[in-house]
């Protein structure tokens, strides 16, 4: 399928003027605050099909410290978004649609929850329900990515202070049991709304206790259908986790739908859903410009799509293709900014980003020789 992107003429003249967006490297070695930005999908292409759709420009060009990742499961060369996040939130590898376990069946803390018990404020925000794959991973251990009712229960064990995604009714219409998360979520103290109620643009969240809202009862839908609530969430959940903690916060946000406009090759909907997430990626650094204490680190679990960028008929176009309507293996780019941006840069492991935020939060130093000697070890590729 070919689907044409424009580049206005007009833009190539801007390729050799000063760009307007300036590069900024803030100093000092060690945050207090962690933003994992995770755009599921994607790969480079989808990066610069955003990027000449939206005049030559990208949030994503202030970071100063770019990586490359290998996103490999456990069990096959091609990860889906439960291994991928698991690395993330983990640091191990794992077979594909587990969520928070390791290969060996066995649940792994997640990042999220050790920065929990260290006194530190959290939050997941994502545009799939909360309870899709890569937020999961980072809350809930269950060995099935397509049990949303168990991981739905976990949000009652954590003492995660805020979350902002679809999937409300995993909650509310329990078939597993009798329960009612939003309910229990309430009886906990939480402040619980949903889209049916309030736009999260006309919440403020006193900070006072948690919150958590609701973008649809399954999976929100895409930018293409007016969905607006990324950017908004990734201006409200650092100032509000700043609140929540004075020892600092980890916030993963998530950019879902680029993997689902991939899978379905619709390059127009990728480009929306690219743009989106960066503007979110935006409302994050303007955060942590002012802050100053607040690494962002923006990276994909996997590419999806196989997206290649082509020559067109006419010179100032480019035909955007895909090459399969599953994800592929290719190397994914990291992008860090603030205090530790520096470790990011490199070719790695995925793991190794869940070992870099752990190392930077200064969290104490883990006994069981865990997933670092293991994973090297159990690197596989059959
Ligand atoms: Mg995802
Ligand atoms: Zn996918």
């Amino acid at each position: 399928m070919k689907q044409l992107i424009i580049i206005p003429a007009l833009l190539f003249l801007s390729f050799h003027q000063t760009r307007e967006i300036q590069t900024a490297p803030p100093t000092g070695n060690r945050p207090k605050n962690i933003i994992l930005m995770i755009g599921d999908g994607m790969g480079l292409t989808q990066i610069t099909a955003g990027m000449y759709s939206n005049g030559n420009k990208l949030q994503l060009e202030k970071f100063p410290v770019t990586g490359l990742i290998k996103t490999y499961s456990a069990r096959q060369l091609i990860t889906d978004s439960g291994a991928g996040a698991t690395a993330f939130a983990c640091g191990c590898k794992t077979y594909n649609g587990a969520i928070g376990v390791c290969k060996n069946g066995k649940s792994a803390p997640t990042i999220l929850e050790q920065a929990e018990q260290q006194g530190l404020a959290t939050g997941l925000v994502a545009t799939s329900s909360i309870t899709h794959a890569t937020p999961a991973s980072f809350i809930a251990h269950v060995p099935d990515r397509a049990d949303m009712q168990a991981i739905a229960a976990y949000f009652l064990q954590t003492d995660i202070d805020l979350f902002i995604g679809g999937g409300r009714k995993y909650f509310a219409e329990r078939t597993v049991d009798k329960r009612n998360l939003v309910d229990e979520l309430s009886a906990k103290g939480f402040e619980v709304t949903d889209y049916s109620t309030k736009k999260l643009q006309d919440i403020t969240p006193s900070g006072s206790s948690p919150f958590a809202w609701f973008s649809a009862s399954e999976e929100p839908a895409g930018v293409n259908e007016g969905r607006d609530y990324l950017p908004v969430a990734a201006r409200m959940a650092p100032v509000f986790l700043k609140k929540r903690s004075e020892k600092g916060f980890f916030l993963m946000i998530e950019g879902s739908q680029i993997d689902w406009a991939c899978h379905a090759n619709n390059a127009p909907n990728t480009v929306r859903e690219m743009l989106d997430f960066d503007a979110a990626i935006g409302e994050a650094l303007r955060f942590a410009e002012a802050d100053g204490e607040t690494l962002i680190v923006v990276t994909a679990d996997h590419e999806t799509g196989g997206m290649a960028l082509e020559q067109s008929r006419s010179p100032d176009t480019l035909d955007m293709t895909f090459q399969t309507k599953l994800h592929t293996a290719t190397l994914v780019p990291v992008f860090a900014y603030g205090p530790g941006a520096e470790q990011f840069g490199g070719v790695y492991e995925n793991t190794d980003i869940y070992r870099k935020m752990y190392d930077l939060f200064g969290f104490p130093v883990q006994e069981e020789e865990k997933k670092v000697g293991k994973n090297k070890k159990g690197r596989r590729f059959e």
